[in-house]
């Protein structure tokens, strides 16, 4: 998709609302490829130079979310594109699979998900 004021605009509120939905608190977006190299090195770490494969990429350390614009076809893919990177923040101990893309379609329809909390490993 072409990444016009309109487009990022649209794109930044769908953030706010997903990650209040999500109870997460909101990421710093990037949307293209050079603003992930412009940012410091470390905050990339192991996803920097590879992210323009992907249709969106987590930086979970650092609260980051790379949606990769240009190379998303649609806004289909794009609604899920940023519901499965903030399902990634709000679970970031999950990996990919059935759970992970159940919570996906429950947020693309409007589930809300109560805060996150470390649970104590003796508990
Ligand atoms: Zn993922």
């Amino acid at each position: 998709m072409r990444l016009d004021p309109e487009l990022k605009l649209q794109i930044l509120e769908k953030i706010g609302i997903y990650s209040s939905r999500f109870s997460i608190s909101e990421p710093q977006i990037l949307l293209s490829t050079k603003e992930v190299l412009e940012i410091p090195k470390e905050m990339t770490e192991g996803r920097r130079t590879s992210a323009y494969k992907y249709y969106g990429v987590s930086y979970l350390q650092h609260n980051l979310v790379f949606i990769n614009v240009r190379k998303i076809p649609d806004e289909k893919i794009l609604e899920n594109t940023i519901v499965h990177e903030l399902i990634h923040m709000r679970f970031p101990y999950l990996a990919h699979g059935k759970r992970f893309n159940k919570l996906v379609r429950q947020g693309l329809k409007g589930k809300t998900f109560s805060p996150y909390r470390k649970r104590n490993k003796t508990t």
